[in-house]
């Protein structure tokens, strides 16, 4: 069967040392079950991460994990493995939740787990996320092993029935330093109160601030931490330079010299696809027009936009149909498209550019 690889081809470019393993080991090392292990293949994981190879056979052995590794280190690749080979395919209940932040983390999730879980029989996993219709879910829920949803909707669907928590074995928390800030902790406390006591937590996080210690000592029993590069906080691989732009009291004329800027500093690199952060959602629509007037393939996905329009305006750039995404902050999370190798971030008087 050919799957699609979602997977980078490690030896396709020069990786860096937190993604890329001095020892020859594959996954065949990790004594995985057969089918998991065709899956990886044939998904295009070739070989397991650092943070792979570290975290897999612990969360194997059931142990609660916290993985602290930074973004692109492989993090999904792990709870992924983890959860497919936990799972009873005979009974069609419940027995993995995993809770992200953002629906378009959802929805790549679900695509890494469904690529990897491809030679599972009568594997179900879906998505559960707010702006879509409720009777697709109770659907889906007919036979779901695996339900990986936003708090928001997770919670609609418990608080009302149509989701039974009763087999859940596995609780995934990814990006867990966003799911327990402020906004959503009331939602995960709920969700996590519902579930049975007998099960094992993994909580994925780029970061690991105080708050998040505190609520993950109290949903686990003894966790176990996996961290990578502590002693490293810098983004291996990547170059950064930032440039000022001159402040004007009107804000659309302020608008106008940073997008000036903008412009100025995509017609001077060479980047393959750009991802631009706004922290307005009007700047960011108004900045989209402005590049799209200027001829730029440029996409804006934003809060406001329903669910359909963000999944496709991240299809565009998956699809090379954009080759500028402008996101506000709320959407910006985890967003991950190979062909990505620029980042710009408009910030009060500074355009912060992050390049390979
Ligand atoms: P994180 O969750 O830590 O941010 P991801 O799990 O999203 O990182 O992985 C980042 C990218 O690297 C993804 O495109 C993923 O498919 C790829 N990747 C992860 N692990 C491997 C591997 N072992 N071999 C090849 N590509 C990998």
């Amino acid at each position: 069967m050919e799957t699609p690889s979602v997977a980078h081809k490690i030896n396709s470019q020069k990786r860096t040392n937190d993604v890329l393993l001095s020892e020859n080991v594959d996954f065949a090392g990790l004594l995985l079950s057969d089918p998991v292990q065709k899956g990886l293949i044939s998904a295009g994981f070739e070989r397991p991460s650092p943070i792979q190879l570290k975290a897999i056979p612990l969360g194997r052995c059931g142990l609660d994990l916290i993985v602290q590794a930074k973004s692109g280190t492989g993090k999904t690749c792990v709870f992924s493995v983890v959860a497919l080979e936990s799972l009873q395919l005979k009974s069609s209940a419940l027995q993995v939740l995993v809770l992200a932040p953002t629906r378009e983390i959802a929805v790549q999730i679900q695509d890494v787990i469904k690529n990897i879980g491809v030679y599972l029989p009568r594997l179900a996993c879906h998505t559960f996320i707010g702006g879509l219709p409720v009777k697709d879910d109770i659907q889906k829920l007919k036979r779901c092993h695996i339900a990986i949803g936003s708090p928001g909707r997770v919670k609609q669907l418990i608080e009302s029935g149509l989701m039974s928590t009763d087999s859940i074995r596995l609780l995934v928390l990814d990006e867990a330093d966003k799911l327990l800030e402020e906004s959503f902790q009331d939602q995960i406390n709920w969700i996590y109160s519902t579930l049975p006591e007998n099960k094992q937590i993994l909580a994925l996080s780029a970061t690991y601030p105080e708050y998040l210690a505190n609520h993950l000592t109290a949903y686990m029993r003894n966790p176990t931490f996996i961290r990578l590069n502590i002693s490293d906080p810098a983004l291996l691989g990547i170059k950064q330079y930032y440039t000022q732009v001159p402040h004007h009291p009107l804000p659309n004329k302020d608008l106008e010299t940073k997008t000036k800027a903008v412009v100025e500093i995509l017609s001077s690199i060479t980047f393959k696809q750009c991802l631009i952060f706004s922290n307005y959602q009007t700047r960011a629509q108004n900045l989209c027009s402005e590049l799209q007037a200027q001829g730029w393939p440029t996409t804006c996905i934003a809060g406001s936009l329903d669910q359909k329009e963000r999944l496709e305006a991240m299809n565009q750039l998956k699809t090379y149909q954009c080759r500028v995404l402008i996101s506000t902050d709320l959407t910006s999370r985890g967003i991950d498209a190979d062909n990505v190798d620029c980042c710009l971030y408009c910030r009060h008087l500074v355009v912060l550019m992050l390049i390979k």
